[in-house]
């Protein structure tokens, strides 16, 4: 009877649902049209679906799938069904959910511990009544030094460095659990970064501290924000990292769409927003101030020392006292890494991926990903999603000459950005490294994606470069000969797809590019070492088998793109997260290794909040 009864309550999550595009409202509508309750009254074998009441249900993911393989393109629907709402409705359909199976992947009954009701400011505080409905034990918590809870202490004074999206959750996290955050960045905030980055695409001038990395919102501001990771897109904890940019301005589709996409446009209020809200809740914001040094005592860290990050030679430097630094500077802070490397903190070098970025006109991926439908996309107006490609693919290549065993090295796209342009993510003007930023509505007229092979310490012994940071030295060469090759003024040099597999220089007139500080036509082939020209060009005629046209007089390579993730990894303790070599230092994010993305280092800046504050007696379960 319990399982019966069990059966007949609750949430069934349904999936796979497949509508196609003709039946369907279009990319935009998240809401449960005629086409989706045939293809819900099929799963559930009721017999007529325009007698489903639409209260029943509700989406919970939209994506759009035109593979080759499928007979037509159609949305894919994820969808909830509350049997409490469906049979009150339509009680004709008792016996339909009576005789519903679960079936892995298609039909799931939920258990309620699998929805997530909000975002992390209310997990938090959730997590602090759990606390306050505990005995408290008034006189302190024991010996420890570094507990602030209970007994009215004093406020733990931490630090969080950087405000990208790892040390803007851990802020949040830690503010909400009431500790005293003081938050430093040496880049500035959105409003005056705008204006540095204008200035950088206008005029051609780099602010060294405030750029396409430095600045509020970090790396993940001027830059595509498409917000999926593969650590899990239903996972709790992704759901409240969106749920958070949800509540600070994020448009609600976010949580639905299989692809979420932000843009610039959308960022920048969205951090604006993060920022009032954080102040509210008592966290000081120092923008550009750069953390030059850890002051250090006891083999424990006791705060920074920070100047003014437009006061080159930091006369304007002051000591700050914390009790605990979280550290998310990314990972083109590569003055810190220097500095952490000079206070013996242990720093292990890190596989990442070094490459070129390709432009189509995105009227070409279109028509190579949707066929007939290519006119559907109308500049990110029309019914369809403008056409994104992700390949990977396996190059054999020579071990070395002794032992002629070939290894495999991947190469695979990376961080494409559909309707998108490409930028200067530079922070030296010395080297030139570049990526790719869209807006909302992904609309230019280009396609833009990195194309990349993964290095390792091997490929930095080539070069003479071992140490902890053999990668950013081994990054640091290809962006010299970039800037050279481009011959100065962060001009990029460019070479056809076609070219490029002949080795032979492009001849002018070059396709168009979206870059706007200009392009040069170069051999690239003179950029990297011959073994990784070598993979970049298998691996591209590779690509050109899975998307048909690829390969085409009108695609455009632009070195060199070398920021992929990060060189290096801080270590930390799994379950602290405070560093293995030096106490009372968190090192977090994408520069210490642990992330790669806005969302992953989103989550991974929430569990440093949370580890933290445990650490200080703030809060003491487990998320
Ligand atoms: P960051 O975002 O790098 O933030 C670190 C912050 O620390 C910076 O603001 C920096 O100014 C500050 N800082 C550094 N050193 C110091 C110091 N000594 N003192 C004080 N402050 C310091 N990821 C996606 O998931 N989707 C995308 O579409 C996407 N597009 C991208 C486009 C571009 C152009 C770029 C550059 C990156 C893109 N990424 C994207 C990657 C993503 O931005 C990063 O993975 C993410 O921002 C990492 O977050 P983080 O908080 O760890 O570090």
């Amino acid at each position: 009877v319990a399982k019966v009864k069990n059966k007949l309550e609750g949430v069934w999550r349904l999936s796979k649902l497949g509508v196609p595009v003709g039946d369907d409202p279009g990319k935009d509508s998240l809401g449960i049209s005629p086409g989706l309750l045939q293809a819900i009254a099929k799963v559930i074998e009721f017999p007529v679906a325009s007698m489903l009441p639409e209260e029943a249900f509700s989406v919970i993911r939209k994506s759009f799938d035109a593979r080759k393989i499928l007979k037509e393109a159609k949305f894919v629907y994820t969808v909830d069904l509350d049997v409490k709402t469906l049979l009150e409705l339509e009680p004709r359909a008792h016996d339909f959910i009576f005789r519903l199976e679960p079936k892995i992947g298609l039909v799931e009954h939920l258990s309620p511990d699998k929805t997530v009701s909000g975002d992390l400011i209310s997990v938090v505080n959730d997590c602090k009544r759990s606390k306050e409905d505990e005995p408290q034990i008034i006189n302190g918590s024991g010996g420890d030094p570094h507990k602030h809870g209970g007994g009215g202490r004093s406020k733990p004074k931490i630090a969080v460095v950087g405000g990208g999206p790892s040390g803007l959750f851990a802020a949040l996290v830690l503010a909400e659990f009431g500790a005293d955050v003081t938050l430093i960045e040496r880049g500035e905030a959105v409003e005056e970064r705008g204006r540095d980055i204008g200035a950088l695409v206008v005029r051609k001038i780099l602010d060294m501290e405030s750029n396409f990395c430095f600045g509020e919102g970090g790396a993940g501001t001027w830059s595509d924000g498409k917000l999926v990771t593969r650590i899990g897109k239903n996972s709790a904890t992704v759901l409240a990292v969106l749920k958070t940019l949800v509540r600070f301005g994020a448009p609600d589709n976010i949580l639905v769409n299989g692809k979420p996409h932000l843009g610039t446009d959308k960022l920048v209020p969205l951090l604006r927003n993060f920022r009032h809200y954080l102040q509210s809740a008592g966290v000081t914001i120092k923008f550009g101030t750069r953390v030059d040094d850890l002051l250090v005592q006891d083999s424990r860290v006791v705060g920074v020392k920070v100047s003014d990050s437009t006061d080159k030679l930091q006369s304007s430097s002051q000591d700050l006292k914390f009790d605990a630094v979280v550290l998310a500077v990314g990972h083109s802070a590569r003055d810190t890494y220097e500095m952490l490397l000079s206070r013996n903190v242990e720093l292990t070098p890190k596989d990442f991926a070094v490459g070129l970025r390709v432009e189509h006109p995105q009227e070409l991926i279109n028509s190579i990903q949707y066929s007939d439908l290519a006119g559907e996309v109308l500049k990110g107006r029309g019914k369809v999603p403008v056409a994104d490609y992700k390949v990977v693919q396996y190059v054999n290549e020579k071990e070395d000459d002794l032992s002629q065993s070939p290894s495999k090295r991947s190469c695979y796209s990376f961080c494409m950005c559909p309707g998108g342009q490409v930028v200067l993510t530079s922070t030296n003007p010395n080297e030139l490294c570049i990526n790719g930023m869209s807006f909302s509505r992904r609309s230019s007229k280009w396609a833009n994606a990195a194309l990349v092979v993964t290095v390792s310490a091997k490929d930095f012994d080539l070069l003479n470069l071992r140490g902890p940071l053999a990668g950013i030295e081994f990054q640091r060469e290809f962006e010299r000969r970039a800037a050279i090759m481009g011959g100065g003024n962060f001009t990029v040099p460019v070479q056809r797809v076609t070219d490029f597999l002949q080795n032979k220089l492009s001849v002018t007139p070059l396709p168009t590019s979206s870059y706007r500080l200009g392009v040069k036509s170069a051999n690239l082939h003179e950029l990297f070492p011959a073994h990784i020209t070598e993979s970049l060009r298998q691996s591209i005629s590779m690509f050109e088998k899975e998307l048909p046209g690829f390969i085409s007089e009108e695609a455009l390579l632009h070195g060199v793109e070398t920021r992929t993730s990060s060189p290096v990894r801080i270590p930390r303790s799994n379950e602290t997260y405070e560093s293995t070599s030096l106490k009372g230092l968190y090192p977090v994010g994408e520069g210490a290794g642990y992330a790669g993305g806005i969302v992953s280092a989103a989550v991974d800046g929430m569990f440093s909040g949370f580890a933290v504050a445990k650490s200080f007696d703030l809060f003491d379960g487990t998320v």
